[in-house]
């Protein structure tokens, strides 16, 4: 009998958040609670090697650990990113499950992350969660942090700290699309946010641990998207990897435009959405997109699935750094061709996908639409945790 297939899934429990980040207005585009993913439809989930559970901000859900124990039976590794702030919560949960991964989004040293995320005190509250979690014990925590101008100083003092502590240390750099509800984030000082970049490769590179050298490979690829290039690596999201909304809506990933849907798991079973005409066509989709998004949930399983040419590049690079060299960002042409005026700012600027013009497409249901007129997101969602401090 053939092995039993098991995916990459990503599930989006809520699209409600009570942060305010500078790069993504997903708190202003919450999804209605009575409507966010239930337990039925997580039961029709198929098996995962690797389940992230993502939001808006996951722990806003107050069922998060019936949640986390259906995935259990499904997948065999489980990490959630949070921003941290319900540091009751977390912890409760990482009592019931300590295998769990937890991966905090730090946005830079104090300040500035408290001025990238807009929650009071985030940092601390993000940075002592992340403390306890530790002294309980539980080995898969971590820091997340999403480079841009404004933090790119604090990229290698922030992975200092992580170090310190024994935590993984996560980046990313700025998307935009239907699920940020973005289209304007862009870098706008390359070199100076590549030189950081650099500087944390040469930091990783320096370490005796293969997975740091391979996150160095990760980061060498973020040089490369910021300078809107090919990605490094194929995209095959929606052949063993998909993403579901809190409205079941099933996706090939986070990095779209618009919404792209499969099918829907509130309504179909498994099987009948992953083999539909429309998984096909979004499929097809896939293969001519040319986005070039390079995000950890994308680019992971490619890693695995193309892994000679990050093992290449990390032996040729470790070597390298075992006889005193360092890796330069100048080994990427575009970097060479931006310092030598072969192109200039406004042209890469073109090959990403800012778009100052676009309306953005927030992917939200019709009865989530509903609720925000009148009210902004804000409101319904500081309304929803008032309301779940006090019961
Ligand atoms: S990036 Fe995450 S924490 Fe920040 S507003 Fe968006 S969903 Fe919320
Ligand atoms: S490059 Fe891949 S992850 Fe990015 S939008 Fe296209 S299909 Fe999605």
């Amino acid at each position: 009998m053939a092995k039993e297939q098991k995916l990459n899934g990503t599930v989006i429990v809520t699209y409600r958040c009570n942060a305010r980040c500078s790069m993504c207005n997903r708190y202003k585009a919450p999804s209605k609670q009575d409507e966010e993913i239930s337990l039925e439809t997580i039961k029709k989930l198929p098996k995962m090697y690797f389940t992230n559970i993502t939001g808006g901000e996951p722990f806003i859900r107050t069922d998060l650990k019936d949640i986390v124990r259906e995935l259990y039976k499904k997948s065999d590794r489980i990490v959630i990113s949070t921003n941290g702030f319900f540091t009751n919560r977390i912890v409760d949960l990482a009592k019931e499950f300590p295998q769990i991964g937890i991966r905090i989004s730090i946005e830079g040293l104090e300040q500035t992350n408290n001025e990238i995320r807009g929650l009071d005190n985030g940092y601390q509250r993000g940075y002592n969660t992340l403390k306890k979690l530790r002294e309980m014990g539980m080995k898969d925590v971590g820091f997340g942090m999403t480079v841009q101008d404004k933090n790119a100083p604090d990229l290698v003092p922030l992975y200092n700290i992580s170090n310190e502590m024994g935590m993984e240390f996560a980046t990313a750099s700025l998307h935009n699309s239907f699920y940020f509800v973005e289209a304007k984030n862009i870098i706008k000082d390359r070199p100076m946010v590549a030189k950081n970049f650099e500087n944390l490769i040469n930091e990783l590179l320096k370490s005796n641990s293969p997975k740091k050298w391979f996150r160095a490979y990760f980061n060498h690829g973020l040089i490369n998207y910021i300078y809107g290039q090919k990605r490094l690596l194929p995209c095959d999201m929606s052949f063993d990897t998909f993403f579901i909304d809190p409205y079941g809506d099933v996706m090939p990933c986070n990095g779209t435009k618009d919404k792209e849907v499969m099918g829907n798991l509130n309504t179909q079973s498994w099987d009948e959405l992953w083999s539909s005409p429309e998984a096909e066509m979004v499929r097809k989709k896939v293969r001519h997109c040319d986005r070039d998004c390079w995000m950890i949930g994308s680019v992971s399983p490619a890693m695995y699935k193309y892994i000679w040419t990050p093992a290449w590049w990390v032996f040729t690079h470790k070597l390298k750094s075992l006889f005193g060299g360092k890796y330069s960002m100048y080994e990427n042409k575009i970097v060479r061709d931006l310092r030598d005026g072969k192109v200039t700012k406004e042209e890469l600027d073109k090959c990403s996908t800012c778009d100052m013009c676009a309306v953005v497409n927030n992917g939200l249901s019709e009865a989530s639409k509903a609720q925000l007129v009148g009210k902004t997101g804000e409101e319904i969602v500081d309304a929803d945790i008032a309301a779940q401090m006090k019961g």
